[in-house]
Parts: structure tokens; sequence; C-alpha cells
């Protein structure tokens, strides 16, 4: 078995399929930890009630795998090769890789604005998840970025712990679903703020965010708006362009899986995480699929014979890595 992805929903994958002895090979990728690598705090994950940093959750969740015989790949997978029902190739470089079954875990990106100080600020006020951050900013002035579903979902649950929130927007029609436009207009500390663009995050002596500026789409004028926290929330990008044209994807780039399970319209092919995930993008969540991922491909496995096609090193004639070399990454 191959997964492609380090993350909360591939590392879970991996727990669970070494544990039932298929020895998986994990194509970590050479920045592995997902999103949660560029998280601090994380107080949402069960099981760390003090909270735990993300890095060193990812860590965890690697050395979990690690114990029951993982074997990693440290690299970008650079090309996938989906068959339908037969055998799998992923390549690192030059190297293939061949599987019977493969899980799809390549996560999704927040989109960035593209403007200054956006990343610079990021864990120190600039935020792309309200959900994970909003409870840092109680009391304190902040404001949401975006007018889809996310902004207002963002919007919501940041305004509890928020004295006063603006929602800055591109346009005066919101792309929300009217009813989560609704409710966050409806909350007394939420205001709107329409049609600005956001040019530029500014820190204070501090080194924390201070203010974001604004441009107001249709007269060009600009303006500061002092805030402590801003959320980015414009969407999301799905890592799914390996296997674009292969596998079944929707209008936003999202794998699609069969009913509540992981299995892609490929036999053989299984997607986990925020890769098939719009909606909820935690990392409880995508590990939970990555649960559900590993025992839909350990089902599917079950009822194959053995393939001698199916190697570590597929170039044929190559000879089976050493598992300790190839766990030291
Ligand atoms: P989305 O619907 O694509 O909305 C993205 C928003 O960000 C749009 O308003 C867009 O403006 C704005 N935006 C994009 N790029 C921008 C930029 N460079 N500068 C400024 N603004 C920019 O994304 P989403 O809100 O993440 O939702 C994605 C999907 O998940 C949707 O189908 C949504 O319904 C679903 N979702 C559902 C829920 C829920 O039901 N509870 C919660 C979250 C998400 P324009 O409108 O001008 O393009």
């Amino acid at each position: 078995m191959i997964i492609v992805g380090g993350a909360a929903a591939g590392y879970t994958a991996a727990v669970y399929a070494a544990r039932a002895e298929l020895e998986p090979l994990l194509i970590e990728g050479f920045q592995w930890g997902g999103q949660l690598q560029n998280t601090t705090d994380v107080e949402n994950y069960p099981g760390f009630p003090e909270g735990i940093m993300g890095p060193e959750l990812m860590q965890k969740f690697r050395e979990q795998a690690e114990r029951f015989g993982t074997r990693f790949i440290t690299d970008d997978a650079t090309r996938i090769e989906l068959s339908d029902g037969g055998i799998h190739s992923v390549w690192v470089g030059d190297d293939e890789y061949r599987a019977r079954a493969v899980i799809l875990a390549m996560g999704a990106e927040p989109k960035r604005l593209g403007i200054p100080g956006e990343m610079e600020l990021g864990g120190r006020g600039v935020s792309t998840c309200g959900v994970c951050d909003g409870a840092f900013f109680k009391g304190e002035k902040v404001a949401v970025i975006g007018g889809g579903d996310s902004a207002m979902e963002d919007s919501i649950f940041v305004s509890k712990f928020a004295d006063d929130l603006t929602i800055v927007h591109r346009r005066d029609e919101f792309r929300a679903s009217k009813i989560m436009e609704e409710r966050a207009r409806d909350r007394d500390n939420i205001t709107v703020k329409t049609p600005y663009v956001p040019e530029e995050f500014v820190a204070g002596d501090d080194g924390k965010l201070a203010k974001v500026r604004l441009r107001r789409a249709d007269t060009g004028e600009t303006e500061e708006l002092a805030v402590g926290g801003a959320f980015v929330a414009i969407g999301h990008t799905p890592r799914s362009e390996l296997v674009e044209g292969q596998v079944d994807i929707d209008d936003g780039g999202y794998v699609t899986t069969e009913g509540k399970s992981t299995r892609t319209n490929l036999a053989g092919v299984f997607a986990v995480g925020d890769l098939v995930d719009h909606t909820y993008r935690q990392a409880v969540t995508a590990a939970g699929t990555g649960t559900m991922g590993a025992l839909d491909a350990e089902w599917y496995l079950r009822d194959l014979p053995p393939s001698p096609e199916a190697h570590w090193f597929g170039k044929s004639g190559d000879a089976q890595p050493d598992p300790a070399e190839v766990r030291a990454g």
C-alpha cells in the first residue's frame, strides 16, 4: 500500500495500515506535517487537554506511524499513474513505487491574498482558520476577509470571542448562502465592510498584527483598519493536481468519494482528509477519514491475490530497500 501525503490523514492511515501488517509506504512530502506545521497552539485535538503545538502533534502522529513499521519517503511525489483495479504507480523524481492500493492524502492549502505581511505575520495575528485560532482573540478587534460560507462561519465563530469583528469583502454581494450571511449580519458585534480589498497587513512595535490597509475596490481610496487579528477565509485549493484527469474530481478540485466511504471511482484508489473535505477541515476529522481509508484499503486488498508486480521500488529487478534506511528518511 502507498499513502501519498504526510499529515493528519496520511499518518493516521499509516498507523492503521501498519498495524494491519500492510507495511505501507508513506510518501510524506519534503515539507511533511501539512497545515498543522504552520500552526502554533492546537487546543481542539482530543487527548491533549493542555493543548499542543501543531508541529509537535504532527511529530507524534509520525512517530506512531513509524512505531508499527511504516516506511517513509521524505520527499514530494512528482507523478501518479492510477489504474482501475490494477497496479498503481507513484514517482518521486526518477524512482517509481508500485502498489495495489493507494491512499491519496495530499490535503488542501488555504488560498492566500498574496499581500505584504500575510506570511510574515502568520501565527502573530494573521490566521487562515477561525475555528482553530478564534479563541486567542478574546476581547480584541479583528477582521475576517472573504465573502463565502467559510468567511461567514469564521465570523460567527470568532465573534463569540472578539469584541468587534469586521467582515471585509471585495464585492457588495456575498457568495455565501443567504442563511449564513444573515446569521453573520445579525450579530451585534459584526460589521460588514464592502467593497474593500486588503492591501497590506501591518505589524505594530511588538511585531504582532496592528492594522490592515484596505483599498476601496470602486474608488481606489485607501484606509486603515486597526485590528489585533485577521482571518483570511477566501477558500482552499485541494492538492489534486497529480491525479487530475484520472480520478473523479468535483468543480472545486476536490476528489469525490462513494457515499460515506473513501473509495474513489477507481478500484484500489482511496482518498481521505482535506483532499475530499469541503466542509469540516479539522485535524481530527482528517485523522478520522485516514482511518476509514486504511480500513477500506485493507478490505479491498484482503480479497485480492498477492501480486509480484507491486514492489517498493518498481524499477524491475531493484532490490527492496533496507526498511531501517527508508525509515530514517
Ligand atoms: P468560496 O465559496 O470560494 O468563497 C471565497 C470568497 O473569498 C469569495 O467571496 C471570494 O470573493 C473571496 N475571495 C477569493 N479570492 C479573493 C482574493 N484574492 N481577495 C479577496 N477576496 C477573495 O470559498 P469558501 O467560503 O471556503 O467555501 C467553499 C465551499 O465550501 C463552498 O461550497 C461553501 O458553501 C462550502 N462551505 C460550507 C460551509 C457550511 O455550510 N457551513 C462552511 C464553509 C464552507 P468573490 O465572491 O468576489 O469571488
